[in-house]
C-alpha cells in the first residue's frame, strides 16, 4: 500500500510541475493574432449582381469594362474594381436573350459561350443564377442540369456559387420547403442536386435579403432603433421592439453571419449567404440600379467601416441604361475607398472563400521568445470535410506579431510562405482575379488570365 501512496503522490507531483510548466511556458509565448479582413482592409464589401437584364455580349463587357478596367469607358474611367457577376447557361425567355452560354434551351454553344466560358475562367463570371431563365413559360427539367454540368465540367469550368431567380415559374431553384423551388426536392422531375452540389456549388442563395449593414459583426440597439426626439412614443415603441417579440437583437445577432450552413430538401449541407439590400419600401424593388446609390451611400460605407462588417450588396448592375450621373459617382466614391485601403472588394466567389477560410483556419505556432513559426495546418469546413488550403486560399490573411519578433509563415503541404513585412502573408496575390484579359473585347481568345 505504501509503494502506491508514493507512487500516487509522485503522479500527482509531476502532473503540478506539468500543469505550472505548461503555464509558465504559455506566459512567455508570442502572441499571434489573426486579423479580421486582409491588411489594410477594416471592411469587405463586393456586388453581387443578377444577371436578367443583359441580353448582349456588348451589354455585358460594356458594363464589365467599366467595372473592371482602368480604360477610358462610355461611362468614364473605368474603376478597376474586382467585381464578379452571375450568368445563365439556358434561356426559355421570350426576349431571346443571347447572353447565355447555350442557344436557347438547346445545347449548341451560343455566339456569347466564349465570353462567358473566358470570364468564368477568369474569376468574373463566378456564380450561376441558376442554370437560366425560365420566368413566365418554364420548362425546366433535369436533363437540362446534366447536359450543362457535362459541359462545364468538359470545359473545366468551376463555379461554386449558385443564386436562386425568379417567379414561381423557374423551378430549378434550390431550397428547402418552399414548394416551386423544387431543383432539391428527390420526388420532383426537377431534381437536380444531386448532381449540381457535388460538381462543385458550395455557397447558395436562396433568396435571403437583409437591411442590417453588415454582416459577421455584433448587432446593436442602434441598428434597430432611429431616435426621433420629437416622436418619444415612436421610438420607444422601436426600443421595446428591439427587446421583445420575435425580431429582437438577440435573434438577428444570431442570423447576422455572412455564411450559414443549411440544409437543403434533399438532406444535402450547403453554405447560404445574405444579400444586403436597404430599401425600405419592397425589400425585392431595391434590388434595381436606380436605387445601389443608396446601397453604397457614404453613410452605409461609414457604418460598414465602423461596424468591422462584410456586405454583398443585391442589385442588376447589368441595367446600364440605369446607370445616371449619381450612381456613377456612388461607384466612383466605392472605389476610392478601395483604393485607400479601407474597404476590401473583390469577387462573391473570393469574399465568400476568405471568410470561410478566416473563420476555420487551423494553425499552430511555435516560438522561443524571438522567432515565431506559424504552421497553416488545415480548414476545418464543417460542411464539406476540413481540406488543406491552397496559396490561393490563403491570400489576403494577415497576422500581427509583436514588432521585435521575427516571424516565419509555414504551410504543412508546400513549405514556407513568402512573408510580406509580417503583414499580411499573401498581399502580392490579393490582385487575384484582376488580370483584365484586353482581348476579351469579342475578337481574340487566345490570353492566359494567370
Ligand atoms: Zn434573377
Amino acid at each position: 500500500m505504501k509503494a502506491y501512496r508514493w507512487l500516487s503522490v509522485a503522479i500527482i507531483s509531476l502532473t503540478l510541475i506539468f500543469i505550472v510548466a505548461i503555464t509558465v511556458i504559455n506566459k512567455s509565448k508570442v502572441s499571434v493574432n489573426l486579423r479580421k479582413f486582409p491588411y489594410p482592409y477594416r471592411a469587405a464589401l463586393t456586388i453581387c449582381s443578377d444577371i436578367d437584364s443583359i441580353e448582349t455580349v456588348e451589354e455585358f463587357l460594356s458594363i464589365h469594362e467599366f467595372l473592371n478596367t482602368e480604360r477610358v469607358t462610355r461611362f468614364g474611367k473605368g474603376l478597376n474594381l474586382e467585381i464578379g457577376d452571375t450568368f445563365w447557361m439556358y434561356s426559355n425567355n421570350i426576349r431571346s436573350n443571347q447572353f447565355t452560354y447555350f442557344e436557347g434551351l438547346t445545347d449548341r454553344r451560343s455566339s456569347s459561350a466564349k465570353v462567358i466560358e473566358q470570364f468564368a475562367k477568369a474569376g468574373y463570371l463566378d456564380a450561376l443564377h441558376t442554370f437560366g431563365d425560365f420566368s413566365n413559360y418554364g420548362g425546366f427539367k433535369r436533363e437540362l442540369a446534366e447536359k450543362a454540368i457535362k459541359e462545364l465540367k468538359k470545359r473545366e469550368i468551376k463555379v461554386h456559387i449558385w443564386v436562386n431567380h425568379g417567379d414561381i415559374y423557374n423551378t430549378q431553384s434550390m431550397n428547402n420547403g418552399k414548394s416551386n423551388h423544387k431543383g432539391a426536392n428527390t420526388s420532383a422531375t426537377e431534381y437536380h442536386a444531386d448532381i449540381t452540389i457535388p460538381y462543385g456549388m458550395k455557397f447558395l442563395w436562396v433568396t435571403e435579403l437583409t437591411r442590417i449593414v453588415g454582416q459577421d459583426r455584433k448587432v446593436e440597439l442602434s441598428d434597430l432603433v432611429h431616435y426621433d426626439w420629437k416622436s418619444p412614443i415612436k421610438t420607444d415603441k422601436e426600443i421595446i421592439k428591439a427587446y421583445v417579440g420575435e425580431i429582437t437583437i438577440s435573434t438577428i445577432n444570431s442570423g447576422n453571419k455572412l455564411l450559414r450552413i443549411y440544409e437543403l430538401d434533399d438532406g444535402q449541407l450547403v453554405y447560404i449567404f445574405k444579400r444586403f439590400n436597404n430599401y425600405q419600401g419592397n425589400i425585392w424593388k431595391g434590388a434595381s440600379l436606380k436605387y445601389l446609390k443608396n446601397q453604397i451611400s457614404k453613410d452605409v460605407l461609414e457604418k460598414l467601416k465602423n461596424k468591422e462588417g462584410y456586405m454583398i450588396v443585391y442589385n442588376h448592375l447589368t441595367e446600364d441604361d440605369l446607370l445616371d450621373k449619381d450612381t456613377i459617382s456612388a461607384l466612383r466614391y466605392l472605389a476610392n475607398e478601395n483604393k485607400k485601403g479601407e474597404i476590401y472588394i473583390s469577387t462573391t466567389y473570393k469574399l465568400l472563400n476568405y471568410n470561410l477560410i478566416h473563420n476555420n483556419l487551423v494553425y499552430t505556432t511555435i516560438d522561443d521568445g524571438k522567432d515565431v513559426t506559424i504552421l497553416i495546418n488545415n480548414i476545418n469546413d464543417k460542411v464539406f470535410g476540413q481540406f488543406k488550403p491552397t496559396i490561393r486560399d490563403l491570400q489576403g490573411l494577415t497576422f500581427y506579431v509583436p514588432d521585435d519578433v521575427k516571424v516565419k509563415v509555414v504551410s504543412r503541404d508546400f513549405g514556407p510562405i513568402n512573408v510580406k513585412n509580417t503583414l499580411p502573408i499573401l498581399q502580392e496575390k490579393l490582385v487575384y482575379p484582376s488580370h483584365w484579359c484586353p482581348s476579351t473585347i469579342l475578337s481574340d481568345y487566345g490570353c492566359s488570365f494567370f
